[in-house]
């Protein structure tokens, strides 16, 4: 059982800006990502932003702080620290963190874990939801290579995760734990091992998925590893009970887009480590997918600015998908949002 709907979307909880947007009415996003900084202190060889280069930007704390209060007063319901660097290279992400939460917005973030110390777990595990920790290998040779990263790093990582799970149980907390791993030809060997030791550790699931693959990344995996490595990943499903999950995107690499139009826009925007506020994921950097930067004005004044509106319907519209990652974040909310837009006849005969 999903429990988190992990698999698909959450549209149907939010029926009141489903209306607004039904009704052609202007709304603020459900949710945002947001990349405090594009700084990484790993290399990972799949890593979805590589061809940004992980440059060294981060978003100065007062402008991340601001920017939590500002969305949580007009409604943003969650958000998610993640995109293209580790969001703990920002020294403010904490602070924002607990200023988000205690400001009602439902807050997630994603890590290496690296740097996730006890120290900061304590500080920060009480104002998350969930936390995602990305792992490729439990070994400590093949950990070091797909991440590019040290022995030292491997050990630190592993004894943080342990850690987590202690600050959790001495605090009582709900906070989920859980493990991604992308698959890769490279640690398709690796996929039990990782599974039990996660497990072990006393995480609360660990999901394997097909990784994204950036049109300009030079990296990419087309063969579908979920059919070739099936018996691992079933073996992997074993260790299922009823205090440990184990989550496979199964169909990912069946899945299409179904829609033509790109109408999840208006529902998530992407906040990037340059001040942008951007459309998606797929398009961060890139001025024309830009609808206005943090550093000349509010997130509340470029969601209600025209250029905003205009560029949401533009791309939403007429996108390029050729430019696009095949699953992407708003996959779930377009498909959904496709079907729903097309009003069969007789509706009220349910
Ligand atoms: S830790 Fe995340 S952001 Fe950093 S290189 Fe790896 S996948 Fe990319
Ligand atoms: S379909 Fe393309 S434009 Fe739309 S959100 Fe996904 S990556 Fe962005």
């Amino acid at each position: 059982m999903d429990k988190y709907r992990m698999l698909d979307n959450k549209l149907i909880w939010h029926p009141d800006i489903l209306n607004k947007w039904r009704n052609k009415e202007i709304f603020f996003p459900l949710h945002l990502d947001i990349g405090a900084t594009s700084d990484c202190n790993f290399r990972c060889i799949h890593c979805f932003y590589n061809y940004l280069s992980h440059k060294h930007r981060n978003l100065p704390r007062e402008l991340l702080i601001n920017l939590m209060k500002d969305i949580s007063s007009v409604g943003v319901r969650s958000i998610f620290f993640a995109s293209q660097g580790e969001p703990l290279k920002n020294p403010a992400t904490p602070e924002a963190i607990s200023v988000a939460s205690k400001s009602g917005i439902d807050v997630a973030l994603s890590s290496n874990g690296s740097l996730f110390y006890h120290e900061i777990s304590k500080e920060i595990l009480p104002f998350l939801k969930w936390v995602r920790i990305s792992v490729l290998a439990a070994s400590k040779n093949l950990y070091c290579r797909l991440h590019g990263t040290t022995e030292d790093t491997w050990k630190q990582t592993f004894k943080n995760l342990e850690d987590m799970v202690k600050v959790k149980r001495d605090l009582k907390l709900k906070t989920t734990l859980g493990v991604q791993t992308c698959l890769l030809p490279e640690n398709c060997d690796d996929i039990e091992a990782l599974a039990i030791h996660v497990k072990n550790i006393g995480f609360d699931y660990i999901t394997f998925r097909p990784i994204s693959n950036h049109p300009k990344n030079t990296y990419h995996v087309k063969e579908d590893l979920l059919v070739k490595f099936k018996e691992n990943l079933q073996k992997a499903e074993q260790i299922i009970d009823n205090k440990f999950n184990v989550f496979i995107r199964w169909n990912l690499y069946q899945e299409e887009k179904t829609y033509s139009q790109c109408l999840g826009l208006p529902f998530i925007a992407f906040v990037n480590a340059d001040g942008g506020v951007y459309t998606c994921g797929c398009h961060l950097d890139e001025s024309e997918y830009c609808y206005g930067n943090l550093y000349e004005q509010s997130f509340s004044e470029i969601w209600l600015s025209k250029k905003r509106m205009e560029l949401t319907k533009k791309a939403s519209e007429t996108p390029d998908f050729r430019q696009c990652d095949i699953i992407c974040r708003h996959h779930a909310i377009n498909k959904f949002l496709w079907e729903y837009s097309k009003e069969p006849e007789h509706v009220n005969f349910i």
